[in-house]
């Protein structure tokens, strides 16, 4: 199929010379080559792609024979890394694939001669399209045009099989969604089976998560994932916020939207109220309270993060700024009560806690502009509390365990870290006192009671 002529120029213009001229050098060699996968569907919604990925008929070999520069990473599967000018060039011979009995990956997969049978494997019409810029030929075989116009995900062939064969795709098919900000076609959500979700490792489930919950649209993708069942199978915990607290829902959602950006934010927004399921209660007065719902939430998330192989550090930060998203963002909070908070939550992360309120404000209504003002106090003072000092943690005090044990003295045991909590505490309402001689007297003046621990 030929688009209007017109629409050419301005595609044209979003091709970078390198990838112009890896399609050209293959259809000089004799090759079909095309533009295939996100490319085509950016470049036609106007957008400029962020990969490049191209698809010929020439084999693997032969494309390492057209460029001088290759790497072979998924050669079994047809894929070549072309370098090219510091770029890095995806291209894979076309290819079909047979049945997925494992349902991760396909059994066989053959080269073949058509990019018709190519676009056929590939999951949502939108991505089903193939496009050569030099001979300004678009192939297009499943109407992906229609559904780019549509703004419609649909899957290409029987969705059922289609989900079946990879169950990956029921979450591609939401991300999409998400990315572009375009709707699910009915007959496809129907194909979903959430069950078979399970198949799925949890590295994968936690990146295209990730991507849903960074997507310019999160709310589609998050609330398509509720709808079809895939959300509970994957993160039980959701289920009785499901089932009991539609609202509460809604409100998770609305803090992903609020908040900025970054991965382990959006993932505090999303889980920050798992808790209040179970810890709900109503108070003698008739209000509904969630005390402590903070904890509950922290280890709902705890486990959820394990099981989704977080790294290290992206675990710590969501979990911390779950576990203190109730913080109270009081102006007039002593600096002592403030260097306690910055403590706690760590330099690194409180920024990103006042930015999580601010969300959770925004969701629940908006923030009155009294709350708006107090949240920026709030940050100024601790702002000038960073730059002005630097004793926040236990590890940061001029004296260590060792030192204490020596001194007192004190055998090692849990007294030491009595000892060293409550010079924290007493160095944090005056960091002058952050001094080894200052520490020392203040442990003499106290020897006896100490030694009574
Ligand atoms: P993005 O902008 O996120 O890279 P993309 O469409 O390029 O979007 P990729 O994951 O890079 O997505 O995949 C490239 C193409 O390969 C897709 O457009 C689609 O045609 C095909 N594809 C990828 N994963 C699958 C899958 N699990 N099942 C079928 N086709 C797939
Ligand atoms: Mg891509």
């Amino acid at each position: 199929m030929l688009i209007r002529w017109r629409r050419w120029p301005r595609i044209r213009r979003r091709i970078p010379a390198v990838v112009w001229a890896a399609l050209h050098r293959l259809q000089s060699n004799g090759y079909q080559a095309y533009l295939v996968g996100g490319a085509p569907r950016d470049l036609l919604l106007g957008r400029t792609p962020q990969d490049w990925d191209l698809a010929t008929d020439a084999r693997p070999e032969q494309v390492k024979a057209v460029f001088p520069r290759t790497v072979a990473l998924g050669e079994k599967f047809g894929t070549v890394v072309v370098l090219l000018d510091d770029t890095q060039l995806e291209v894979t011979t076309f290819r079909r694939e047979g049945e997925y009995s494992d349902g991760r990956r396909p059994d066989w997969v053959a080269f073949t001669p058509s990019v018709q049978d190519d676009l056929a494997r590939r999951d949502f019409t939108i991505n089903a399209i193939a496009l050569d810029p030099l001979g300004e030929k678009l192939i297009d075989p499943y109407n992906g045009v229609g559904a780019l116009r549509r703004r419609l995900v649909q899957a290409v062939g029987e969705p059922r099989r289609r989900f079946r064969e990879d169950p990956l795709r029921m979450l591609r098919f939401y991300r999409f969604q998400a990315i572009l900000g375009f709707r699910g076609a009915a007959g496809t959500e129907q194909g979903i089976e959430a069950e078979a979700i399970r198949k799925v490792s949890g590295e994968r489930l936690r990146d295209e998560l990730t991507k849903i919950l960074l997507a310019p649209a999160p709310a589609r993708g998050l609330e398509g994932l509720a709808r079809s069942g895939l959300l509970t199978v994957m993160i039980p915990a959701f289920k009785p916020v499901l089932a009991e607290d539609p609202a509460l829902f809604r409100h998770l959602v609305a803090t992903v939207e609020a908040v900025k950006p970054g991965a382990e934010l959006r993932w505090a927004a999303f889980l920050h109220d798992l808790g209040k399921t179970t810890t709900r209660r109503v108070d003698a007065r008739g209000r509904v309270r969630y005390y402590g719902h903070e904890e509950v939430s922290l280890e709902l998330a705890a486990s959820l993060l394990e099981r989704f192989r977080f790294s290290n550090a992206a675990r710590q930060k969501i979990m911390t700024l779950v576990r203190w998203h109730m913080f109270a963002a009081d102006p007039m909070l002593t600096d002592a009560a403030l260097r306690r908070l910055v403590g706690k939550v760590g330099r690194e992360h409180i920024f990103d806690l006042l930015e999580l309120r601010r969300a959770d404000l925004v969701a629940s209504g908006g923030p009155t502009d009294r709350a708006r003002e107090s949240l920026t106090l709030f940050a100024r003072r601790i702002q000038a509390l960073l730059a002005g000092e630097t004793v926040l943690t236990r590890k940061d005090l001029a004296i260590n365990g060792h030192e204490v044990m020596a001194f007192l003295p004190l055998p090692p045991g849990p007294e030491v870290g009595a000892v060293l909590d409550e010079i924290f505490q007493w160095v944090t309402e005056d960091p002058s006192r952050n001094r080894k001689d200052r520490i020392l007297s203040y442990l003499e003046k106290n020897r006896s009671r100490f030694l009574q621990l």
